[in-house]
């Protein structure tokens, strides 16, 4: 995708390699430079142009006049102790900060990117709305995410979720741009069936998503398996219904065959019943799915509480009705590491 920022300049990192290589072609340079500066910016990473040693010092001051590159800054990182999850807030070059949790699991690091400032969606029970909504994130703010936790925390990786600050189909194009340059063989080359995208359930972009079959993860943050309990905690219901919600799920899975996640943050007596167990499995019913139960985090600002009994108490109700689900594990727990707190503590006592 091709932006402008400060001073007119082009956003290299948000580029395809088509288009760098259009650009690079317009400088009058040769058309294999631009694989190889891709290759610097995805595949080696780097987060400047005095880097690109295989250049000549001339090509590298023209780029610099030409093209837009600044490293995020790691504002914060936070170390679990309890498992080896990291946390990093970053600030951006306009002085916005965001969220990036790194996961370690048996089978690789997962890392959970934030695909915008702040979020509109106001699902009451989430950290990241409170303080309203600033502004998308572009393709390339998504991708440096990973990049700078993958040189920083010396660890590869091998998933990415978009779960994070923000809803990702609320800034549609700039999340489809940052997933053809993760998944591009001649950069970061990430298999798409790596990577999950979360959303509240912005009903019109899951049938636009569908259409692109890009073999992603779609997981859908349902919380209620009924309209009214859903509206109370998630305003982007009085929008999309959840027939229309799952008519479009049902058509997702249809087009890419790929099985969808239901989350299901799990709130002391607003949906933890067997009456809601029933209705959910209803909900769900003959569907290919998956539901993960996530005990709700607290959060200073309201009163929702859960707890892993519960979760566990809830899970057993949805085996029993044939629906099948498990409890997300907790990870850096101590750290405060679900998406959306850490900025908010930052900025609160910012201010
Ligand atoms: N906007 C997207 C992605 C970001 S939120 C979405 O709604 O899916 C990522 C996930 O964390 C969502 O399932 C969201 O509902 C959940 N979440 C947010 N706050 C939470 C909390 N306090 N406890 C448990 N899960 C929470």
């Amino acid at each position: 995708m091709v932006i402008k920022c400060e001073e007119n300049k082009i956003d290299i990192l948000s580029l395809t390699l088509d288009e760098l290589t259009d650009e690079i072609l317009k400088l009058g340079e040769k058309k294999f430079r631009a694989k190889q500066i891709f290759s610097w910016l995805h595949v080696k990473n780097v987060s400047s142009f005095s880097e690109m040693t295989n250049l000549s010092i001339q090509l590298r001051e023209k780029l610099e006049k030409v093209f837009y590159l600044k490293p995020l800054l790691i504002c914060k990182r936070l170390d679990s102790k309890v498992d080896n999850t990291i946390k990093y807030l970053y600030e951006l070059s306009d002085g916005s900060h965001i969220e990036s949790v790194v996961m370690e699991y048996s089978y690789g690091n997962t890392i959970c990117v934030s695909t915008q400032v702040g979020c509109k969606m106001g699902c009451r029970f989430c950290a990241s709305t409170i303080a309203g909504f600033k502004r998308n994130l572009l393709p390339s703010e998504i991708l440096q995410q990973i990049y700078t936790a993958k040189s920083d925390s010396g660890r590869d990786i091998s998933g990415v979720v978009l779960m994070g600050i923000g809803e990702p189909l609320d800034n549609y194009d700039n999340v489809v741009c940052f997933l053809q340059l993760l998944s591009c063989p001649d950069g970061f080359g990430m298999s798409l069936r790596h990577v999950s995208v979360s959303t509240c359930g912005i009903v019109p972009r899951i049938y636009d998503l569908s259409k692109l079959n890009l073999g992603i993860t779609l997981s859908i943050s349902l919380h209620a398996p009924k309209d009214k309990s859903r509206s109370e905690i998630m305003p982007i219901n009085n929008r999309y219904h959840l027939d229309e919600l799952m008519t479009a799920c049902r058509s997702y899975f249809a087009h890419t065959g790929r099985r969808i996640s239901f989350e299901y943050a799990l709130i002391n007596g607003h949906n933890d019943s067997y009456a809601d167990a029933k209705n959910l499995a209803m909900l769900l019913d003959n569907f290919m799915c998956h539901v993960n139960i996530i005990p709700v985090n607290k959060i200073k600002e309201r009163g929702y509480t859960s707890d892993r009994k519960s979760a566990y108490k809830f899970q057993q109700y949805l085996n029993e009705l044939g629906v099948n689900a498990t409890v997300r594990r907790t990870l850096g727990s101590d750290i405060d590491a679900a998406c959306g707190q850490l900025r908010r503590e930052y900025e609160v006592s910012e201010s």
